[in-house]
């Protein structure tokens, strides 16, 4: 019997007779960047990159998270961190896929003082985009997998000490006798995460909340709260919810699995304790953090301070004429309490976003007479079609099933360089547009003022750009469109002592006033906590730079002051939806453990500050 060795549909022969495939190409292109990176050739090396091309690094060239552009960007970048970074080991993990237009590659390299993981694409024989990421610092591996620790302590010892003991013993001396190297501020899921990945790798940290539990900064939102996000999209580092957890969490539902998560990873937190304020000692180099637990203050003195208080954490209130002569209730939606003191009254929701239309959708299921207040126009997008078409390729039972686990999914996400994100968003949409089409017309015939982000690039470049401005619909847009929720547009010019007046002169009476009217920028929290000069020179947080509404250019490439060196010295903001909060806790926790061993972590391009808040 004969047999032939069948090639992949993708592989073809050049034009000298050779196969040429994907793995061929990736070969040869992975084999000639390591010789111009290990001859320090930063022009050989930035010639490979097309005219049009991206490299994203995630703290493993640069100690920053940036995205350099094109050869001139790629040679700038080599130029300045080759000599200290010394990368090697370049190869590709998986089997190369594609076609000569575009080949797809995962790939793993190593670097003088880590080892990373990768992705590539090329154009012909051109990088297009490049990521790479620090995925462990050698000599500092995680305790995990082969690693994992004995637990038991075999053999004879008259000095034993339990685990428990051992706790009990950390739980006595970090923050009293002994100080912690990293204090986050605010222990909601960012902090937790931060502060899992931290205790991974032996880093003191003291998580400090100021509420009773861990969790209770979902427990205390509106009461018909679910998660948004599915479940694929909401796994913590290390433990992934079961396959039994709901797809869409239940607030105090994932209340409780942070509180259970913090305990199992054993982390230490101060829940209870406020933070009061925090000073940088330039000459000893560290924070000077004062905090209150049990009625009386405590001074840490960590080298590195995280702000992990919360994008949606810090409420915008606008300030209304007549507001303080309403005799009515009126609060922030993050004030809400539930629709239950509400039933029969009149209610109006200031706001048209996420929160605006779960707290109208639950004042109208208990019975209240709901009105909401659209200032400008908001994008919606149906949960189901956003599962389908928006997520299901990476983050879903279909994808899991496919191979694409969490972590995969992560690094194909961050594959993608903000500058073209908003090109892969485009379709996504349009088709969402072209499914939903009846559900769009039914709402702009209520009067709903639509839209799909300024280049229609949809919810996840606004939440990228901006952090609201969009609505993921779970039924309140049937209400709208049907009428049982009643729709105002236009700006509110005042309050009387019973109603909302708005500027074209229409009176909204009202006995009760939410004002679902967003949240302020994350540096607002370091001028609370610091100071409002040092506030001043991190400048604003969150957003791209993509000079659309709330995102003024110019352009940066990657998240303003998010989990990479800030303009301050030792001071982090961390944060974000639970996926950011997931992938990114690890490239920040490693910038933080090099530092706290001493290996040298030179910043290539850090961000300039263009806006203060
Ligand atoms: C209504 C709503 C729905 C959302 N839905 C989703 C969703 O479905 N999926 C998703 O991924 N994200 C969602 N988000 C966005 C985001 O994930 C959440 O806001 C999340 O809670 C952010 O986590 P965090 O840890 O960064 O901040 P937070 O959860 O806000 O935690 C910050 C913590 O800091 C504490 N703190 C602040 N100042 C101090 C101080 N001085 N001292 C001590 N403690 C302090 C606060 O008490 C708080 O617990 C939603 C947000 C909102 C508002």
């Amino acid at each position: 019997m004969t047999e032939t060795l069948e090639r992949p549909a993708s592989d073809m022969r050049t034009e000298n007779g050779a196969v040429d495939s994907p793995a061929r190409r990736v070969a040869a292109w992975l084999s000639d960047f390591e010789s111009a990176l290990t001859a320090g050739d930063a022009e050989a090396a930035a010639v490979m990159f097309d005219a049009d091309s991206y490299w994203r690094d995630l703290v493993a060239f640069t100690w920053n998270i940036k995205t350099v552009e094109g050869p001139d960007g790629v040679r700038d970048m080599l130029a300045a961190t080759l000599e200290h970074v010394a990368p090697h080991g370049f190869v590709a993990t998986e089997e190369p896929t594609g076609t000569p237009d575009l080949t797809e590659a995962w790939i793993e390299f190593q670097t003088q003082v880590g080892r990373g993981r990768g992705h590539l694409r090329l154009k012909g024989d051109k990088a297009w985009t490049l990521l790479t990421t620090l995925d462990e610092l050698k000599g500092y591996e995680e305790s995990k997998s082969q690693r994992r620790p004995m637990g038991a302590q075999h053999g004879a010892d008259k000095n034993r000490k339990t685990w428990l003991e051992k706790r009990e013993q950390e739980a006595r001396e970090l923050g009293h006798t002994t100080q912690p190297y990293v204090v986050i501020v605010g222990g909601g899921q960012g902090g937790i995460a931060l502060g899992a990945r931290l205790r991974q790798l032996d880093v003191p940290t003291i998580i400090v909340e100021r509420n009773e539990r861990p969790g209770d900064s979902w427990r205390k939102r509106y009461k018909s709260l679910c998660l948004h996000d599915p479940v694929w999209y909401d796994h913590l580092p290390y433990i992934d919810f079961p396959p039994n957890w709901p797809v869409f969490s239940p607030k105090d539902k994932i209340g409780d699995w942070l509180e259970m998560y913090t305990k199992v990873m054993e982390l230490t937190y101060w829940s209870s304790t406020e933070a009061k304020s925090a000073k940088y000692d330039e000459d000893a180099g560290e924070w000077i953090v004062v905090v209150e637990r049990d009625g009386a203050d405590i001074t840490l003195r960590p080298k590195q301070l995280v702000l992990a208080t919360g994008m949606s954490g810090k409420p915008n209130i606008p300030s209304i004429p007549g507001m303080s002569g309403f005799m009515g209730d009126q609060h922030h939606s993050s004030q809400h309490p539930g629709p239950d003191a509400y039933a029969g009254q009149k209610a109006v929701v200031i706001g048209s976003n996420n929160s605006a239309h779960d707290i109208c959708a639950a004042l109208w299921e208990a019975g209240a007479d709901v009105t909401m207040v659209q200032r400008s126009s908001t994008h919606i997008v149906r949960s189901d079609s956003l599962m389908d078409l928006g997520l299901g390729d990476l983050y879903s039972e279909r994808a899991v099933a496919s191979g694409v686990t969490t972590n995969k999914a992560d690094m194909i996400f961050a594959s993608l360089p903000y500058r073209i994100l908003h090109e892969f968003q485009i379709p996504v949409y349009n088709a969402i547009r072209e499914r939903d089409a009846d559900f769009y017309k039914r709402l702009e015939a209520a009067g709903f003022q639509l839209d799909y982000g300024e280049d229609d690039s949809g919810l996840f470049m606004k939440y990228l750009r901006r952090g609201s401005g969009y609505y993921i619909d779970v039924g309140a847009s049937e209400l709208v469109a049907n009428g049982d929720i009643k729709l105002a547009s236009g700006g509110v010019e005042k309050l009387t002592e019973h109603s909302v007046v708005l500027s074209d002169g229409t009176e909204l009476p009202a006995d009760l006033v939410v004002y679902a009217t967003g949240y302020g920028s994350m540096n607002g929290w370091a001028a609370d906590l610091i100071s409002q000069e040092v506030a001043d020179k991190v400048g604003k947080v969150w957003g791209l730079g993509s000079d659309t509404t709330k995102d003024p250019g110019p352009w940066e490439g990657e998240q303003r002051n998010m989990w990479k060196p800030t303009q301050q010295e030792a001071l982090w903001f961390h944060g974000g939806n639970l996926h950011q909060s997931r992938h990114y806790s690890l490239y920040l926790a490693l910038q933080l453990k090099a530092r706290q061993v001493g290996i040298p972590t030179p910043v290539y391009g850090l961000q300039e500050v263009h806006h203060l808040s």
